[in-house]
């Protein structure tokens, strides 16, 4: 299969609200131009280095978007450019990324990441920490950052019924964020969830972001 008819064929399952981020990680610039020129601009990448390679390389209407992991000495690389960080998990990283966004005179979109999965990995937040970073006079007082939603990651399982049990959380998580705090910023309204596996059923739990690199480019060799 080709990178254009994987991308048909994706787009062909996503309802209109749903946006697509191709992960593009670890693939050339090629396989980026050849899903560009069948319509896509919004890519994603988890890391910084290859990240900037790609955007001083590549059509300047990209959307990039950060998927990683974001260390809080690397954010001065990316802030002039990014278009939406995924995976923001504590206030301190958020304090960086407001104070280069200030820097460069831009806002940038972020969204928070939760943990949810029953692997212990070592990113995201739980719940409570989700509720004390928004609780927090920090967070209040922040400048040049906003708040689009929430991403996150099921577990790593060909178990269904767990990852519908983990949207579920999620999507609960969401909702309550949204009538607690943000009934009133329309703009609150992104959540992140769905890969290359799970994507059909995210989108069944409120996906509005779903974010696809093996379905679209082939498998990584890393
Ligand atoms: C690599 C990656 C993806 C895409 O994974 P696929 O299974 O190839 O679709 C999505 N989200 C994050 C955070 C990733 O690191």
């Amino acid at each position: 299969m080709s990178i254009q008819k994987n991308l048909k064929s994706i787009k062909s399952k996503l309802p209109d609200n749903v946006k697509l981020v191709a992960v593009s990680k670890t693939k050339p610039n090629e396989d980026i131009i050849e899903a560009y020129n069948a319509g896509q601009r919004i890519f994603g990448e988890n890391k910084v280095q290859e990240l900037i390679r790609k955007y001083e390389e590549l059509p300047k209407d990209i959307e990039w978007h950060f998927i990683g992991h974001l260390q809080t000495n690397k954010v001065k690389y990316i802030a002039p450019f990014v278009s939406m960080i995924h995976a923001v998990d504590s206030i301190k990283l958020l304090k960086f990324l407001s104070k280069e966004a200030i820097k460069n005179n831009r806002t940038i979109d972020y969204m928070l990441q939760l943990h949810i999965a029953k692997e212990d990995t070592k990113f995201g937040m739980n719940k409570q920490q989700v509720y004390d970073l928004i609780n927090s006079d920090d967070f209040k007082n922040i400048k040049n950052v906003n708040l689009r939603g929430l991403m996150a990651m099921a577990s790593y399982t060909d178990d269904k019924e767990q990852i519908k049990h983990e949207f579920g959380l999620i999507k609960n998580v969401f909702d309550n964020l949204k009538q607690e705090f943000f009934a009133n910023k329309n703009d609150f309204n992104e959540l992140s969830i769905g890969m290359s596996l799970d994507f059909e059923l995210a989108i069944e739990y409120g996906s509005t972001m779903v974010r696809i690199g093996s379905n679209i480019f082939g498998i990584r060799n890393y």
